[in-house]
């Protein structure tokens, strides 16, 4: 059956308990768009239907969720874009994309690979801390093959200019060479940081631009088993290691 009982749906927002929820119902005290219900086995969909007790308007809570996305090359990841792009909510099913979901950090638009997305404003604010901020891993495909010293410098930090004109050094970074043809190279590069665009303009500082980047890894989380476009949801205990 669609949507939700009408008593659990009240305790869930807080209103009652279940018991005492039923009680209101059966009162005659409760109306759905406008029509008294006093039928126990109404269902009603959280977010479309209009649930007034008492004459007062009842919002649903958003039970938090927490999603790992595979996001392909081509998405935005912002809610809504002013020029009617794609976005990584697109991706989504609608029972989902009406949790109010957003992406914790950014992947530019170019960029794939693992991005979480979730609607507890506490859980976000933490990741995103520069002091809490985890291990990104990430695979990038450069233009050319840079050599040790290059690889070296990489890992040590580079100098690159923010969009405020400003300069950013950065922190040390884990990098190693996969492998290469003539024109151009994939290298695996670990940071801690999340500058924007901060994987492109470190490899721009020292003449290798980026031909594909893509995130592999964040802290403890892989991409294993969610194929690009695709999302599962966090287990508890993945959730409890990012905090
Ligand atoms: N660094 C970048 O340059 N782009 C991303 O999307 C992520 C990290």
């Amino acid at each position: 059956a669609q949507g939700e009982r009408l008593a659990r749906f009240l305790a869930h927002a807080g209103v009652a308990s279940r018991r005492h929820a039923e009680e209101l119902i059966a009162q005659g005290r409760v109306r759905v768009n406008g029509t008294i219900i006093t039928a126990q086995g109404t269902r009603v969909q959280p977010g479309q239907d209009r649930i007034v007790v008492d004459g007062k308007e009842i919002q649903a809570k958003a039970p938090h969720a927490y999603l790992l996305l595979h996001k392909p090359a081509g998405y935005v990841s912002t809610v809504s874009d002013p020029e009617g792009r794609a976005t990584v909510l697109d991706l989504l099913p609608p029972e989902l994309r009406s949790l109010r979901l957003y992406p914790v950090g950014r992947l530019d638009r170019d960029t794939s690979g693992l991005l979480l997305l979730t609607n507890d404003g506490a859980f976000a604010q933490h990741l995103t801390h520069p002091r809490y901020e985890k291990e990104k891993h990430y695979e990038v495909q450069v233009k050319g093959i840079p050599t040790e010293r290059t690889l070296q410098a990489l890992r040590d930090g580079v100098t690159f200019t923010e969009d405020d004109g400003k300069h950013y050094t950065s922190s040390p970074a884990r990098v190693r060479k996969l492998s290469n043809t003539e024109q151009s190279s994939w290298l695996t590069l670990t940071i801690h940081e999340g500058r924007k665009r901060q994987v492109r303009r470190m490899l721009q500082a020292v003449d290798h631009p980026v031909l594909q980047l893509r995130r592999v890894g964040l802290g403890p989380l892989t991409l294993r088993g969610v194929a690009p476009g695709k999302w599962r949801h966090l287990t508890p205990a993945e959730i409890q290691s990012l905090l």
